[in-house]
């Protein structure tokens, strides 16, 4: 039988500890991260319900917000066509295109609020 120091006996007892944490917060942190991108889509939902395009005054609505995620999986699957062999790391700026002018709009998260993309999106 190997003889365990207390050092050791206090180490495996941590890692113990920590797996046992891991395990029961798991779980926890999934359906927080679920809960917080299920309220920033229904944010997300309200404010285009009410946002006017600056370009042309039309409401976005639900509608924009279904265009954008249309023309961002199009876009994303143009660059994995392109790039297989890369991995991408991706910040999504177009969150909502305007269905009367195809005016691009960014989601600002913290203020709730769509602004105009630049030229560049
Ligand atoms: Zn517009």
């Amino acid at each position: 039988m190997p003889w365990r120091t207390a050092r050791g006996i206090a180490a495996g007892a941590a890692v113990t500890v920590l797996v046992v944490l891991l395990v029961v917060l798991l779980p926890v942190v999934v359906a927080a991260v679920g809960l917080s991108v299920a309220r920033n889509v229904r944010r997300m939902r309200a404010a285009a319900s009410r946002f006017s395009c600056r370009t042309c005054g039309a409401v976005l609505g639900a509608q924009a917000l279904r265009r954008a995620d249309e023309v961002w999986a199009a876009h994303m699957r143009e660059l994995r066509g392109k790039y297989p062999a890369v991995r991408w790391r991706v910040v999504r700026h177009v969150h909502a295109i305007c269905p009367a002018c195809g005016a691009r709009y960014r989601w600002h998260e913290r203020d709730g609020a769509f602004v105009p993309c630049r030229r560049d999106c």
